[in-house]
């Protein structure tokens, strides 16, 4: 068989749609993080008639191209949570704004096998508006976000996301010098808010894509 890897994932990854589309998520597979991009592009912006866009912290929403494309797109108006020409002052009130848009984009800390995101956030801009706010969502998962169920998805946050984040923010946080979690009382803690998605409400307002490929933490 040429690309069993591939494969393997594109089994397991529509066993995780099935599952998610059960939790009342409208949900697509990507091949890649290109395609993720044109599905966005050419497929959910035009269908949420969105007008207003905006992003929670996610490597892969800049990695897969969305963020850059959005930013040229006409017609859509960018709230721009990335932005760091601007003042800390200004960032907070832009991610303030961000809950009120068409559209919010993120990513995920981990998806269950049982079709469940599960999310842990230091300032919970992202995990605010994946919850209530703006009126559509779209949540970018790599393949490598697929857990077991909560217990892992838990355990991966904890021992391999959070620690590698803090490392790549340039937190000052033990979990930097030590790969590990050390349950810190920094006043750099990037882990403050847990939150456990288990159905869209209303139905289909996450959309999730499924990128069979390694993306994000
Ligand atoms: S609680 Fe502190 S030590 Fe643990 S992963 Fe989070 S930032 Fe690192």
């Amino acid at each position: 068989m040429e690309k069993p890897i591939e494969h393997y994932w594109s089994l397991k990854l529509n066993n995780v749609k099935e599952a998610l589309e059960s939790n009342n998520f409208q949900v697509c597979l990507a091949k890649d993080g290109q395609e993720a991009r044109e599905i966005v592009l050419n497929e959910i912006l035009p269908q949420s008639g969105a007008k207003s866009v905006s992003f929670g912290g996610s490597m892969t929403v800049v990695g897969t191209g969305v963020y850059n494309a959005l930013k040229k797109h006409p017609g859509v108006e960018v709230l721009d949570t990335y932005d760091r020409s601007i003042s800390s002052e200004d960032v907070l009130e832009v991610r303030r704004q961000s809950l009120l848009v068409d559209l919010f984009i993120c990513g995920t800390n981990a998806v269950t096998e049982s079709g469940i995101l599960v999310n842990l956030d230091m300032i919970g801009n992202r995990i605010g508006g994946l919850t209530f706010g703006p009126k559509n969502v779209v949540v970018l998962a790599g393949r490598n976000k697929i857990v077991a169920d909560l217990e892992d998805a838990m355990f991966r946050i904890k021992n391999f996301t959070a620690p590698a984040n803090a490392m790549r923010l340039d937190k000052k946080t033990p979990c930097v010098k030590t790969g590990e979690c050390e349950e810190c009382k920094s006043p750099d803690r990037i882990c403050n808010t847990w939150t456990i998605t288990e159905k869209s409400f209303p139905k289909g307002r996450v959309k999730i894509i499924l990128i069979n490929a390694d993306t994000g933490l």
